[in-house]
């Protein structure tokens, strides 16, 4: 296998958002810079004429390519072969390495040499004709294309050496985790909510899980399967945090007191209640859900509203408008699919009734929900939650975040 000693990170979205570009290339940097250091400590991140570039020093680059492409903001990156020495016939060698490194191996391709080092002694087109006859010498099957190649063979003559690459991978897109404040994700076993969460955290916003539990009915094996999703979830972020609020007493309260036809929506507003106060305590500024219209009854229009009816703090739904088939492609892409079809029970599937409303209305719901403490309902779950820091490698540890 080649050694390379850069890759260049290209961050195409972020060129756009002029105003906000240095704060956002910050955090990229911050990002990487985390996400890297505890693996590849050698790795060092540079800003160099408005791009970044990684500086293995020795670290292998298949496997910090593969962090790069779960790190949002990043565009595309390319590894990159680095020579010291001014030489045309090293640089030969070394472009032609790059070429032979290409895979899938390219049938056509171009060279383009950039100097900005106007000492070296070769101007760019005679580069291109000296470096690309050189390769097409040694490799008989590929052709000069220089309208539609397969590969772009970029050298770069610098006053410090020469940077050669040919490839280019695509990165995850986005902006950069933390660039665009805090939600709360409502994070069910289930496949949606994590994609829901990847969305989210893909557009810059960094999230904290919520995970309603009803032990004992609902078995630790179900929370196992959430706390499994968060970690794999937390591989975009390099960690997130996750909130398991005990269920089961309002569950209890709610098959109790309220027709069984409304308690799907009665319990869909007390996790809002909660998510919103887990929200005002954690600094977050909105809450994301899995929900889609017209997937099943608890998901209309009439449901959401008689949901959405009890708080002021924004939900995003990312997924809102998205097929199943869209949603589980993208559940295949992230890793999460596997974990969420795997069949332990959830809360909500727990207490199933018979035939649940499916247009509920904010009035009826409120009377239902009269013979109910909700403040106290609320205030109890939240001070019961038990709150995890999920770290993409390490088994959770339990903290006292309140
Ligand atoms: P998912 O695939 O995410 O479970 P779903 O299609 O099963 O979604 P619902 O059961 O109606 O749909 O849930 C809608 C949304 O409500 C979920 O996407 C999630 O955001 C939230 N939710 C449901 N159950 C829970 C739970 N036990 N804990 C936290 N959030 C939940
Ligand atoms: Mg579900």
């Amino acid at each position: 296998m080649m050694q390379y000693e850069h890759i260049l990170i290209r961050y195409g979205e972020l060129a756009l958002k002029k105003r906000n570009r240095g704060e956002f290339e910050t955090q990229l940097v911050r990002n990487i810079r985390k996400n890297l250091k505890g693996s590849f400590p050698n790795v060092q991140v540079e800003r160099t004429f408005g791009r970044l570039y990684l500086s293995l020093h020795g670290e292998p680059y298949e496997k910090v390519a593969e962090r790069l492409q779960n790190i949002f903001g990043i565009h595309s990156f390319s590894p990159v072969r680095f020579v010291e020495e001014f030489e045309l016939e090293v640089i030969q060698k070394a472009a032609l390495e790059v070429m032979l490194d290409a895979n899938p191996a390219p049938r056509t391709f171009k060279v383009i040499t950039k100097r900005p080092n106007k000492q070296f002694p070769h101007r760019s087109q005679e580069m291109n004709r000296h470096v690309g006859g050189y390769v097409l010498r040694n490799m008989p099957d590929l052709k000069v294309d220089v309208h539609n190649p397969d590969v772009e063979l970029i050298v770069e003559i610098r006053t410090n050496g020469t940077f050669i690459s040919c490839r280019t991978i695509k990165g995850a897109g986005g902006l950069p985790t933390g660039s665009g404040g805090k939600a709360m994700l409502m994070l069910s076993g289930g496949i949606d909510s994590p994609v829901a969460g990847w969305k989210t955290m893909r557009r810059g916003v960094r999230i904290e899980g919520v995970h309603f539990h009803s032990y004992p009915f609902t078995s630790e094996r179900a929370k196992q399967k959430v706390v499994d999703l968060t970690r794999i979830l937390s591989k975009y972020s390099g960690g997130m945090k996750l909130h398991i609020v005990p269920f089961t007493e309002i569950q209890t309260e709610i098959r109790k007191h309220c027709p069984e036809h409304y308690t799907i929506t009665i319990m869909r507003r007390f996790m809002m209640r909660i998510a919103e106060k887990l929200a005002e305590k954690n600094g977050a500024l909105a809450i994301a859900t899995g929900e889609s219209l017209g997937q099943v009854a608890s998901q209309t229009m009439e449901s959401m509203y008689t949901i959405n009816h009890v708080i002021d703090t924004p939900v995003i739904r990312p997924l809102v408008a998205m097929d199943k088939e869209e949603i589980i492609e993208i559940a295949h892409k992230i890793g999460t699919y596997e974990t969420s079809i795997l069949p332990f029970e959830d809360c909500c599937t727990v207490f199933v009734p018979k035939s649940p409303v499916t247009k509920p209305k904010v009035d009826v719901a409120e009377r239902c929900e009269v013979p109910l403490d909700i403040e106290k309902l609320v205030e109890d779950a939240v001070n019961n939650v038990e709150s995890l820091w999920i770290d993409p490698a390490e088994p959770e540890v339990e903290h006292d975040f309140f």
